[in-house]
């Protein structure tokens, strides 16, 4: 369903067409001194509810590259990442500024995700069943609330227009190794933590995020690479600190406002019709845009 509203990838210059996700056009570059190299370009598309909305967020392709970008610079330390390079001189005219040259990674099968807040499938998974991901909760937590400890609630990636699915620690192990498992949770548990208190400083909440990691082809034995996006609104549940509030939904840096209009009266649309939400209006473009950009602008200090 969610396919169908991907629109086909432009034709690139010196670059292959590999797959479009609901947000990302990836390509191989075929030509140059990066020749071999992934070149992964974000789109103004937004979706929601898995549905890739028909109407474009203009400008969110830009914010969400240059917010990954700065948050990989943060992390360098903590770990390497996939980025080969993001300078506008090697990409290709058409998504400059939105495009991101890296490493062609073996990626590995999991999304691992950092909480230190409960909310979404965590908060439904606590409330069935009093554990996230096999990860025992203390009781009495609400919407919003702040966990003892961040804790690494992995899921498996799901075909395109499934939801991911939250998997056990034990089912990661078993799918890429012990060794590796306690790799990813440690190092997605650290990474956490850094992102998490470099976003406190600024008054945002990190309530919880998904990484992707990969290895080297060719480099099975070797260190894991962080890749895909890191930390943007897209990947992440950001909140205004000074509206944290457990007990409700927060206010979140993301397309909350586009999942509030989707949902409300004046949109005419009904979640269950099994039909793409309508059209947004001008003015929930508007908001939307000026969200991602005050998020990006709260979190690095530059100016969009
Ligand atoms: P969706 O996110 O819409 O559910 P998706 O994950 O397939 O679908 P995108 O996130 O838009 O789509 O596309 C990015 C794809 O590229 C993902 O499959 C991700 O795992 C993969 N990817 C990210 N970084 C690398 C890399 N360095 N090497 C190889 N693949 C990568
Ligand atoms: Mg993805």
């Amino acid at each position: 369903m969610t396919l169908a509203n991907i629109p086909p990838a432009p034709a690139l210059p010196g670059a292959r067409h590999l797959h479009s996700g609901k947000v990302r056009d990836l390509y191989e570059l075929t030509e140059g001194p990066h020749a071999g190299k992934l070149l992964m370009v974000a789109s103004d598309r937004l979706s929601i509810f898995d549905y890739v909305l028909e109407t474009t967020i203009p400008g969110k392709g830009e914010i969400l590259t240059r917010t990954s970008l700065w948050w990989f610079e943060q992390l360098a330390d903590l770990v390497p990442n996939h980025v080969v390079s993001a300078d506008p001189a090697d990409i290709p005219a058409e998504v400059r500024g939105r495009a991101v040259i890296c490493e062609k990674l073996d990626m590995l099968p999991v999304e691992c995700v950092a909480r230190g807040y409960l909310t979404g499938s965590g908060l439904v998974d606590y409330r069935a069943t009093g554990e996230v991901c096999g990860i025992a909760l203390p009781p009495g937590l609400e919407d919003g609330s702040r966990l003892p400890a961040p804790i690494f609630t992995p899921a498996t990636k799901a075909a395109l227009g499934d939801h991911d699915e939250n998997v056990s620690y034990e089912a990661v192990a078993a799918t890429v190794g012990a060794d590796r498992a306690a790799a990813l949770r440690d190092l997605t548990i650290a990474v956490y933590g850094r992102a998490e208190g470099i976003a406190r400083d600024r008054g945002i909440i990190l309530a919880d995020t998904k990484f992707e990691f990969g290895v080297l082809t060719g480099d099975a034995a070797g260190g894991l690479v962080l890749a895909d996006e890191v930390l943007t609104p897209d990947s992440s549940r950001y909140w205004p600190a000074d509206e944290w509030q457990p007990g409700q939904t927060q206010p979140s840096y993301d397309k909350q406002i586009v999942r509030n209009w989707a949902l409300s009266p004046e949109s005419g649309w009904v979640k269950s019709s099994g039909e793409a939400p309508p059209p947004l209006p001008a003015e929930v473009v508007e908001r939307t845009r000026s969200r991602y950009i005050e998020a990006y602008e709260r979190l690095t200090g530059e100016t969009f």
